[in-house]
């Protein structure tokens, strides 16, 4: 690893320098040669091993843990900061640099009552659902790898720690800008700081002056918006929306309890302490939109509020067509009206409210008739549009429903030239295979009982191919056996 260190050396007073505590026996759990590639790094070696489980000093890192603030579940708590995450540098890469960061390394300022560590499961689950979604071409931090050890630590019961070695384009959250908002009392003089090295570092096409800031502001909400369009479209709940886990750069960031949809419901709750299902699956779009107004605020001082809101006042079309152009592409519905010659704005807006209905009524029929989302979309792939039988009806109960869907879509899709081209178009967007929460649970449940990471290796190979056939692998896209439905996964992680 070959390290700069920009946001250690200029952005002094944001951060406290605290050096990670070794996990005793250190072993790779999972190692991602993909993610290596980006810090152009090979194979894992020993050295790398004893140096990312905190063993051995990494050359050239520096060891740091930023401060932040934010609202977490709708409540400002005026510092957080990295509790469990040390961060080494920013390592070179072929195509820019990756903040490298081992979370789970040790105790720092911030920790508050926590113990720094993170559990084994935590760090399987994250390392797994990392490089999953990088597969799927949503935009996420990725993971280099997980490390387990036999250092023991509490939580309901006795487990063992572990470390994920995050890589992330920038570890900046939406809290940073909070926190340097309210603990500075008129004085923007670090906001600013801040904001500048930001720009500076991953917006370089805009200036660091009042035109920059406007743009650049507009930029993190359509990037926001962008981020959740991919969530939504891929069955994906995040689960712990707080601004402290929003990254800057429209990056899925922070993974705690977050799962995919097995069967599609709306209001599924993946996060055992959301009572009140503020961060359920059909609520992101909105708390998308809450968490950028709490950004927009900690802006106010250098940027002007009417320049702020019309960049919120983007977001929802913003996030409205990029789920739609998703979809479109997941069902095989033209992006564009059929007859584009004749096509005026007022007839594409007509267009476009026909087609989200489409889709909605979809998930309403998914929803009622409790099938699986992945599967369900899988089966577009084996449609012949023009042909009145589907194999996705023969899951539907209401019958009379789904022919009443079926006849609006055909009609939309209209003629296709080649089907075979049309069902691997579709088949390239909708997933085989996902991190189904059961197969995430058995592979941490087999490391438990006895050490045995091999279904964790066959999860990771599989899931960085999410949309082939892998027929020899054709039981991890079943649905979830019983135990494994509706896994909602606890916060102590
Ligand atoms: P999260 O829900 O993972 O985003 O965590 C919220 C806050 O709690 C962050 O500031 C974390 O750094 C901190 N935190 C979570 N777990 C621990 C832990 N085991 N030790 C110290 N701090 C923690
Ligand atoms: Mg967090
Ligand atoms: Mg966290």
């Amino acid at each position: 690893m070959h390290f700069k260190q920009d946001f250690f050396e200029q952005l002094d007073g944001f951060y406290s320098q605290v050096y990670p505590l070794p996990i005793s026996n250190p072993h790779w759990l999972g190692w991602s040669d993909d993610a290596a590639k980006l810090i152009g790094l090979q194979k894992p070696n020993n050295e790398l091993l004893m140096q990312l489980s905190a063993n051995y000093a990494a050359p050239g890192a520096s060891y740091y843990a930023q401060v932040y603030s934010g609202h977490q579940f709708g409540g400002y708590t005026p510092r957080l900061g990295d509790g469990r995450s040390i961060i080494l540098g920013e390592a070179i890469g072929p195509n820019g640099a990756w903040d490298v960061a081992l979370k789970g390394g040790g105790p720092t300022p911030y920790s508050r009552q926590g113990d720094g560590r993170a559990v084994m499961r935590s760090a399987v689950r994250e390392f797994l659902v990392s490089e999953a979604l990088a597969a799927l071409n949503v935009p996420t931090s990725r993971a280099l790898a997980v490390i387990g050890s036999d250092l023991p630590v509490w939580r309901e019961s006795q487990e063992t720690a572990a470390i994920t070695v995050r890589l992330a384009k920038s570890h900046i959250r939406f809290g940073h800008f909070e926190y340097f908002f309210q603990s500075e009392s008129g004085d923007a003089g670090k906001l600013t700081q801040l904001v500048n090295f930001t720009i500076q570092q991953h917006f370089t096409h805009l200036s660091a002056d009042a035109a920059g800031y406007k743009q650049w502001f507009y930029e993190v909400v359509q990037s926001t918006a962008k981020m959740i369009a991919h969530w939504q479209s891929i069955g994906f709940a995040h689960g712990v929306m707080n601004t402290d886990n929003m990254s800057i750069l429209g990056d899925t960031f922070d993974f705690g309890p977050f799962a995919f949809l097995d069967t599609f419901k709306e209001n599924f709750i993946c996060n055992h302490s959301d009572h009140e299902g503020r961060y359920a699956f059909g609520q992101q779009p909105g708390v998308g939109l809450w968490n950028l107004k709490r950004l927009a605020q900690a802006l106010s001082p250098i940027i002007d509020a009417d320049d702020l809101i019309a960049a919120l006042n983007t977001y929802q079309t913003e996030l409205v067509n990029q789920y739609l152009s998703l979809m479109r592409a997941k069902l095989g519905l033209p992006q564009a009206s059929i007859n584009s010659n004749t096509c005026t704005q007022a007839a594409q807006a007509e267009l476009d409210q026909q087609d989200l209905q489409l889709v909605g009524q979809l998930t309403v029929l998914l929803e009622a008739n409790q099938l699986d989302y992945t599967n369900s979309l899988r089966r577009v792939g084996q449609i012949d549009p023009s042909s009145s039988y589907c194999t996705l009806r023969d899951d539907m109960v209401d019958l009379a429903g789904f022919d009443t869907w079926y006849q609006a879509y055909q009609k939309r899709v209209g003629e296709v030239a080649d089907v075979n081209a049309w069902q691997g178009e579709r088949n390239s967007v909708n997933p085989k295979y996902i991190l189904r929460n059961y197969l995430a649970q058995e592979a941490i449940i087999d490391i438990e009982e006895s050490g045995d990471n091999s279904k964790l290796l066959q999860l990771q190979q599989l899931l960085s191919r999410p949309f082939d056939e892998q027929p020899e692998m054709e039981d991890f896209a079943k649905r979830p056996p019983e135990w494994g439905q509706g896994l909602i996964m606890s916060c102590s992680s």
